[in-house]
């Protein structure tokens, strides 16, 4: 009885702890089935969510987590493909929003894997996003603390495999873009996971808690519009078209060209980010001064 009233203060203690998704996000939160995208990367990620999965012979590398509520999907996912949990060794992020973060912790306590996040990401980790430039403590989630800091442009490695990490920083300060490189029938091909570059309900314009956004993001622009991309994948699935190509994926095996392999996609989602990100400067600079 009492070890039961005990069990439920401490039920009533974690609770607000921690947002549960907003209930606009809960369709992103779907199962879908896990994938091969080429070679040994995988996709491990929700509906609206991405993660993937690099096999290598030294262990496994999981790049964003989802939700809180995401990771048991990720985790089914990863054993639905036949591997193990237990052998990711190495955890990355795209960026520390709940959505693709907000299950670090619990993925980290499952596998014992490394966290490495870039230097401007980790203060946000640590803290589980309280306190976020644009939202405050709304998208608050459990904190980890990182393992290591990563260094613009110096490759994570694991088995032979190296992921590299390009900072391209805006939606948050420490936004990173991954690239690798994968062999898919018979060719090498550049792999960018891209970050977001998306400014959702942001003060870009003179915005006292984060004032050099604009400038971030014009860099980031120009870093990804530097990096060679064949295979363009990103943190939603819609932003590369993921139910297309999967379906033609499917369809057609074999066919000559791997589906997700989309350079023209990945211009036009650098050149979608920087048109809307212009609209929305041109707008808050025009409120600004008073509408005239
Ligand atoms: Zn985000």
């Amino acid at each position: 009885m009492l070890r039961a009233f005990a069990f439920l203060c401490t039920l009533i203690l974690l609770l607000p702890a921690v947002a549960e998704y907003a209930p606009a996000n809960a369709k992103w939160n779907q199962p879908v089935p896990p994938f091969r995208i080429a070679d040994n990367l995988y996709y491990v990620g929700a509906e609206g969510v991405a993660s993937y999965l690099i096999i290598t012979p030294a262990g496994d590398i999981l790049i964003d987590t989802g939700f809180r509520e995401t990771v048991p999907l990720v985790e089914a996912s990863i054993r639905k493909l036949g591997f193990r949990v237990s052998e990711v060794r190495i955890l990355l992020i795209s960026h520390g929003h709940f959505d693709h973060a907000g299950g670090v912790a619990a993925m980290k306590a499952a596998t014992h894997a490394r966290l490495l996040v870039s230097p401007a990401e980790a203060p946000m980790l640590e803290h589980g996003d309280k306190d976020d430039f644009a939202w405050g403590d709304k998208y608050a989630y459990p904190p980890v603390k990182p393992d290591g800091l990563l260094k613009d442009g110096q490759p994570v490695t694991l088995g032979g495999v190296a992921l590299t990490p390009h900072f391209t920083p805006g939606h948050t300060k420490g936004c990173t873009t991954w690239t690798m490189t994968v062999h898919d029938r018979g060719q090498l091909r550049h792999v960018v996971f891209a970050c977001s570059l998306s400014t959702p309900d942001y003060q870009v314009v003179n915005n006292p808690k984060y004032p050099n956004m604009q400038n971030d993001l014009a860099a980031s622009f120009a870093t990804m519009r530097a990096l060679p991309c064949d295979i363009f994948l990103a943190a939603h699935p819609w932003e590369f078209e993921l139910d297309r190509k999967r379906a033609a994926l499917a369809a057609d095996p074999n066919a000559g060209q791997n589906p997700f392999v989309d350079p023209a996609g990945y211009r036009a989602y650098i050149d979608r980010s920087e048109a809307a990100l212009q609209e929305r400067v041109a707008q808050q600079t025009k409120a600004a001064r008073g509408g005239s």
